[in-house]
């Protein structure tokens, strides 16, 4: 079949949820994805920060595959070996103390709002506790997640959502005290907001909430699903500011394309929180799921990724605000921290993604004025250059 008669068939069968593009990936190679017709294409995607390490990665791949030989699931009712040395990497690079795996960032997110009211439960016994959140976050599509989610045209159709969330203003400190009260028992937010449109957290706004959460002992919940795993050039974006989370959430690069994630804690919340029966989960911290993870650590420090994000990342923000400059009828500004970035136009950016894409550039935008640039960690110099180059052809058309 041909990929047009592919996407009829996916059309005929999947729930359509997605305006997909046009493409039908077949394979991947470091940076570069393939369709099946054999077009080759610039990755500056990673499936949505997914895939850090490129695409086929022996050393990743080959102990995937050993794991599968070996056991791919049991039961969270037993132990087993791989999940025991993920924790143990997880809480080196994170600082945290505690570790629950789950599925996805969704499910993370899920986690750690039960183990918010749990730990206010503990303190009063009453169930009223609210969560400040912020506007214009997004911290996935269950009915939790879709709850602290600042936007309303994701949770419309779906309400009523869970109770007791407000929304306060991202980066603005007073717009969150204003909505703290006696009943609040966490703020959550994103270090650096993604599907919002790449805005990275302001220092004197993350040092002041967790000021303010020491102070009143409220749970500081950092969502670092999208921004964490290196893309900042920090394990952990809030490492860059000193600023340790009460509750911390990983996913997407985590496994780098095996689905996993995790919501992390402190010992002090890990021991007045989630006991035995509180929560669970079939899939969560599965051999499988976990061999990836252990892997994917191993290799961020043997192929020295954070110093290459740090390196490139420099990088990439010194070719985008040229391309800013240089388009500036086109483009307001550019934002972001190491290999997240956006650079937000004036109008609807999908034409250019569309013309990106026809020229062999895979780029996402997030929301509709803003392209987003989530390459994989292991991007070179040249590659940032070939990508400013395709970019800066679609714009002259545009
Ligand atoms: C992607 C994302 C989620 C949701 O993760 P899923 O794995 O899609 O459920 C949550 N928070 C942030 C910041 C994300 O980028």
């Amino acid at each position: 079949m041909d990929m047009k008669e592919y996407i009829d068939e996916a059309e005929a069968s999947l729930l359509h949820t997605y305006n997909r593009y046009q493409i039908v990936f077949d394979k991947g190679e470091g940076v570069y994805l393939y369709d099946i017709e054999g077009k080759k294409y610039l990755d500056f995607v990673s499936g949505i920060a997914v895939f850090a390490l490129g695409y086929g990665n022996k050393e990743y791949n080959d102990a995937l595959k050993d794991q599968i030989d070996k056991l791919i699931h049991t039961s969270n009712y037993y132990y087993n070996v791989p999940a025991i040395e993920a924790a143990k990497k997880l809480k080196k690079i994170s600082g945290m103390d505690r570790v629950f795996f789950t599925n996805s960032g969704a499910e993370a997110i899920e986690g750690a709002v039960k183990t918010a009211r749990k730990y206010a439960y503990l303190k009063d016994g009453t169930t009223d506790h609210e969560i400040i959140a912020m506007n214009h976050s997004f911290h996935g599509r269950t009915m939790g997640a879709l709850s602290v989610t600042g936007n309303s045209h994701y949770r419309e159709a779906f309400e009523p959502m869970i109770g007791n969330i407000r929304f306060a203003d991202f980066n603005d400190f007073d717009s969150v005290l204003a909505n703290v009260n006696k009943k609040t028992c966490a703020i959550l937010f994103e270090t650096v907001q993604g599907e919002g449109g790449i805005h990275p957290v302001k220092e004197d706004f993350i040092k002041k909430i967790r000021a303010l959460c020491d102070e009143r002992d409220i749970l500081l919940i950092l969502d670092e699903i999208q921004c964490g795993m290196g893309r900042t050039g920090y394990m952990y974006a809030c490492q860059k500011y000193g600023v340790k989370p009460d509750i911390l959430t990983s996913a997407k690069a985590l496994g780098c394309g095996v689905p996993v994630g995790a919501f992390m804690m402190t010992e002090k919340v890990g021991q007045n929180s989630l006991k035995a029966g509180d929560h669970g989960t079939t899939y969560g911290g599965n051999p499988l799921a976990c061999a990836a993870i252990c892997k994917v650590i191993e290799l961020y420090e043997k192929e020295n990724v954070l110093e290459n994000v740090k390196q490139v990342g420099a990088y990439l923000e010194k070719r985008l605000d040229e391309l800013a400059a240089k388009y500036s009828s086109l483009i307001v500004e550019r934002r972001g921290m190491g290999l997240i970035q956006g650079l937000e136009f004036k109008e609807p950016v999908a034409d250019i993604i569309n013309a990106a894409i026809a020229r062999g550039l895979v780029l996402i935008n997030a929301g509709s004025n803003i392209i987003r640039f989530l390459p994989p960690l292991i991007i070179k110099n040249e590659q940032v250059d070939d990508m400013i180059d395709i970019l800066s052809q679609c714009l002259d058309k545009s």
